[in-house]
């Protein structure tokens, strides 16, 4: 199958089956989901919403977190992955927001990722979340989900993205973030994809090598 007909079949099929795609992680305002955003690296959306609601209660704003000290800040989120670090970017993120920015978050993923604990994947999640722009965040399960299905064959998260970006319409690339994100979370998880639950199976590089026997089931493929 040519790669424009695999897009062509699983875009359909995610746009008829699941119109409605969105973050899993809650918040109510741009800042709130900086925040949220840069918690979750290599952690769980259902942690990080354990962890806002009092963190957010204490810190509403970008100016009440900058004035406050990276040991109060851990104290709320000591439960998340590497909580010393992410302290450090919270307070550094919200002194720059307030500095810099006048306490609003940067449409700009360029401006975005000069906030520290905004990398390239956390700016695109903001731009397109937020402010609607045809930006395609790649993370693990991205990564991992469009190279498995055949949408990419790029060996870092860049090359992904430039693929995933040139294909996909932009009106699309939003909510296509999402469409994976999902599909790589609860179906086409990273050890045993459930392939006899999937509804791209038919437009999947994987399943299709699977069923012509030219496919080893080993770990190594299938995490590609
Ligand atoms: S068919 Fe299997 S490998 Fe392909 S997308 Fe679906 S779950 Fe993933």
């Amino acid at each position: 199958m040519k790669r424009s007909d695999r897009y062509k079949g699983i875009l359909d099929w995610f746009a008829k089956n699941v119109p409605v795609a969105q973050s899993e992680l809650k918040f109510r305002n741009p800042y709130e989901l900086i925040v949220a955003v840069i918690l979750s690296a290599q952690c769980t959306d259902k942690r990080i919403n354990m962890v806002t609601p009092p963190l957010l209660k204490r810190f509403p704003d970008p100016v009440s977190m900058s004035e406050s000290s990276e040991e109060e800040i851990f104290k709320y989120i000591r439960s998340v992955t590497f909580p010393n670090n992410k302290s450090r970017h919270l307070l550094g993120m919200s002194k720059m927001l307030v500095e810099k920015f006048n306490s609003v978050v940067p449409e700009d993923p360029e401006e975005l990722q000069k906030l520290p604990g905004v990398g390239r994947k956390t700016a695109n999640v903001i731009a397109s979340v937020i402010y609607n722009k045809p930006v395609i965040a790649v993370d693990t399960h991205v990564f991992r989900v469009a190279r498995r299905i055949g949408l990419s064959s790029a060996k870092d998260v860049l090359g992904v993205e430039e693929d995933l970006t040139s294909a996909i319409p932009s009106e699309q690339r939003a909510i296509a973030h999402h469409w994976l994100i999902l599909h790589g979370r609860y179906i086409c998880v990273a050890r045993k994809p459930k392939c006899a639950d999937c509804g791209i199976a038919a437009f999947c590089e994987y399943f299709e090598k699977l069923n012509s026997g030219n496919h080893i089931l080993d770990s190594t493929n299938l995490n590609k």
